[in-house]
């Protein structure tokens, strides 16, 4: 897919955007993770750069977490749950966070998101699968899921060249 195909001119809106990818450190362990064209457009204004688990109450840095018993829409419909590897239940905070995401969009008529690869949170296909192990399962992260279900076209930064 290529940039200008997403922009705002062609979509009509701004893109909803994992705040990490536009170089935000708000990822686990303090990092961010710039993707270079998404950066570009944030400084024409036309992404809204969010972060679900900081939303959501998470501190950064926090525990790295995984949704273990299924996906995103499993954790929506309370069949999963999302763990730290501690050991603590974050599904609360994660639920929150999505849910956060979902009022801001809507909030800003908001209709494509492009959101980091992987994370329980935003991830787009494919996610970690529960065991902390770097084993990747098909499935969204939770606020992916959420967003899908509302009728948000979500992407992964990887989709973006
Ligand atoms: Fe990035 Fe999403 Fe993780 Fe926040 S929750 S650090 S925006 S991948």
């Amino acid at each position: 897919m290529k940039l200008d195909s997403i922009s705002p001119e062609k979509t009509g809106s701004l893109l909803l955007v994992s705040a990490c990818l536009v170089g935000i450190p708000c990822q686990y362990n303090g990092d961010s993770c710039p993707h270079d064209q998404l950066q570009d457009l944030a400084t024409q204004g036309g992404v809204l750069p969010f972060c679900p688990e900081v939303g959501g109450g998470l501190p950064t840095p926090r525990p790295p977490a995984e949704i273990q018993g299924g996906d995103g829409g499993d954790v929506l419909e309370g069949r999963a749950q999302v763990v730290n590897i501690e050991g603590k239940d974050v599904t609360a905070e994660f639920l929150a966070g999505a849910r956060k995401a979902l009022r801001i969009a809507q909030r800003w008529g908001i209709k494509e998101a492009i959101l980091k690869a992987r994370s329980p949170s935003c991830g787009v296909g494919r996610i970690y699968d529960g065991s902390f192990s770097g084993r990747l399962v098909e499935g969204d992260g939770v606020t992916a899921a959420l967003l899908k279900r509302e009728g948000i076209i979500v992407k992964n930064e990887e989709e973006v060249r």
